[in-house]
Formats: C-alpha cells, structure tokens, sequence
C-alpha cells in the first residue's frame, strides 16, 4: 500500500509508504482521510502506478514528490 498526501497550500501531491510515521492517523479539520477537505487529504493505494495514475488525471497541477524519510 501507498499513501499520498495531497496538499493545496504547499501545491503537492508526496507518496509515502504503507508504514511511513508522517502519515495523517485521524482527520483533522483541514485535512481529510480518503476525501480532500479545505487543505487537501491523504489517498491510498494499491500500488505506486496507481497513485502515479491519479496524480496525472487530477493533480498534475501540483508538485510530485516522494518521500524523503520512507523512499
Ligand atoms: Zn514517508
């Protein structure tokens, strides 16, 4: 599994791994899990083509990175 976490106010999308310590564990107010709310949201994924697919078809507007601390 894969996470990425979709962020409006930085403009990027990073994936992470399916254990990496960054990734979101409750929704906060800005930031949902599986939804966007107002500053984005945390999707996963299957695999890292998945994630890839999405990102071209309805973020390719933002940034693309991948983890630091988990790649
Ligand atoms: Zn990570």
């Amino acid at each position: 599994m894969f996470w990425m976490n979709v962020d409006f106010p930085e403009k990027c999308c990073t994936v992470h791994k399916q254990y990496c310590s960054f990734i979101l564990q409750n929704e906060t107010d800005k930031k949902g899990i599986g939804q966007n709310l107002e500053d984005g949201g945390w999707h996963q994924f299957a695999s890292l083509s998945e994630a890839n697919e999405k990102y071209e078809k309805s973020y390719s507007q933002l940034k693309y990175k991948k983890c630091k601390k988990c790649f």
